[in-house]
């Protein structure tokens, strides 16, 4: 416990007694509310490795269904490439962010958000990329805009991850370490799920809306601060530290309450 309080101290979280309110006793508003989802561990749990991840048909129904609900006004927001989400949600034609802000579709219109030194990207990417070789205990994802080192085999690589990575970005203008669930990435700098999200909120579908945000992981904690700060929803799925505002324990739980919330009021009771 005392080891608890102090790790609550250290990254400047309030204590438990003060955290995130039970999910359940929140309802929301269909035709009031934007919904901003991240992908892994918020709408499908997170598998062994990134490409294993199962979306059965329950879900694509339930994203259809809130699309309806929000008229239009649902977006999934994830670290992952806008290419990958097509794959895993074949069909949705909602708003989609990938790559932490990177990318993002809306509308069937593919908008760019990164910019940056392509071919030092690439250099960096090999760099990682012979380090996953090296060290098979680790695994490589190539992202458009970024390339991750996950280590969620072997937790006890942390630190060599990491150093490995500061070794190649410490001090860089352009290009920094993301942290992520058992995992961390190398990203160009100035691209963030908060900034996809206020880009999101500017079109028509979105605008005028209150703002729901749920993620599961150290890369949604300034997407919760964002959307707080302009007095939205926040939801935390598991465990852990975290500004959001209330906490579900897992996607399952999360998406029951997704499918108990009231469709609009103005197609009556
Ligand atoms: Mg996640």
């Amino acid at each position: 416990m005392e080891q608890r309080l102090d790790y609550y101290t250290l990254v400047g979280f309030a204590p438990e007694s003060t955290g995130p309110d039970d999910l359940e006793s929140l309802s929301i508003k269909a035709d009031e509310t934007a919904l901003f989802l991240d992908f892994d561990g918020t709408f499908v749990d997170i598998a062994e490795t990134p490409d294993s991840v199962r979306v059965g048909r329950r879900d694509k129904l339930l994203l259809d269904e809130l699309s309806r609900r929000h008229q239009g006004a649902v977006a999934i927001v994830s670290g992952r490439n806008l290419s990958d989400i097509d794959h895993y949600l074949a069909g949705f034609s909602g708003t989609v962010s990938g790559g932490h802000g990177a990318e993002l579709r809306h509308a069937g219109q593919d908008f760019l958000g990164a910019s940056c030194d392509l071919e030092r990207l690439e250099h960096i990417k090999n760099a990682v990329m012979e380090f996953a070789i090296i060290d098979p205990r680790v695994l490589a994802e190539d992202k458009s805009f970024g390339i991750v080192l996950h280590f969620r085999q072997h937790p006890e690589l942390e630190g060599k991850v990491h150093d490995f990575l500061r070794s190649l970005v410490d001090g860089d203008a352009e290009f920094e370490i993301q942290p992520a669930k058992m995992a961390f990435e190398v990203k160009p700098k100035g691209f963030s799920k908060a900034s996809a999200i206020e880009r999101i909120m500017s079109f028509v579908q979105f605008g005028g809306r209150s703002m729901l945000y749920a993620g599961d992981d150290v890369t949604d904690e300034g997407a919760f601060a964002h959307v707080n700060a302009r007095g939205g929803v926040t939801v935390k799925i598991g465990d852990g530290p975290t500004v959001a505002r209330y906490r579900t324990q897992s996607p399952a739980s999360f998406k029951d309450w997704l499918r108990a919330q009231p469709g609009p009021s103005r197609q009556g009771a």
